[in-house]
C-alpha cells in the first residue's frame, strides 16, 4: 500500500474509493470523505484516520502530543531514545549506537 493513495474500499460493494475531501480535527486525528468509485453503488462515507501508537520515537518529538507505546517498541526496549534524551535507559550498555545517535 503506497502512503499517497491511502484509502478505503467502499464497504458495500468493495469497489475503490476516492478521497473527496479530509479535514484534520487534531494533530493526531483526521476525518476523510469518501466516494465509491463504481456509479452503480454511489456511496458516500466518512472514514477516520488516528495515529494509535508509536513504533519509533519521533527524533524533533512535539511535547503537545502524547501518543503511546506500540507494544513492540515496548518488547524491544527502545522506550526513551528519542534524540532529546540525553540519558540512555539504565540497561543500556552499548555506547556505539549513542554515539551514532548524537552524530545525526
Ligand atoms: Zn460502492
Amino acid at each position: 500500500m503506497n502512503i499517497s493513495t491511502l484509502s478505503i474500499r467502499c464497504p458495500h460493494c468493495k469497489a475503490k474509493a476516492a478521497t473527496r475531501s479530509s479535514r484534520e480535527i487534531t494533530p493526531i486525528y483526521r476525518e476523510v470523505y469518501l466516494a465509491c468509485s463504481n456509479v452503480l453503488c454511489g456511496h458516500t462515507y466518512k472514514a477516520s484516520i488516528a495515529v494509535v501508537s508509536t513504533i519509533s520515537p519521533s527524533a524533533i518529538p512535539d511535547p503537545a502530543i502524547a501518543i503511546p507505546f506500540a507494544e513492540i517498541t515496548r518488547a524491544r526496549g527502545l522506550l526513551g531514545v528519542a534524540a532529546n534524551d540525553d540519558v540512555l535507559p539504565a540497561n543500556d550498555t552499548d555506547t556505539a549506537s549513542a554515539e551514532g545517535r548524537d552524530q545525526a
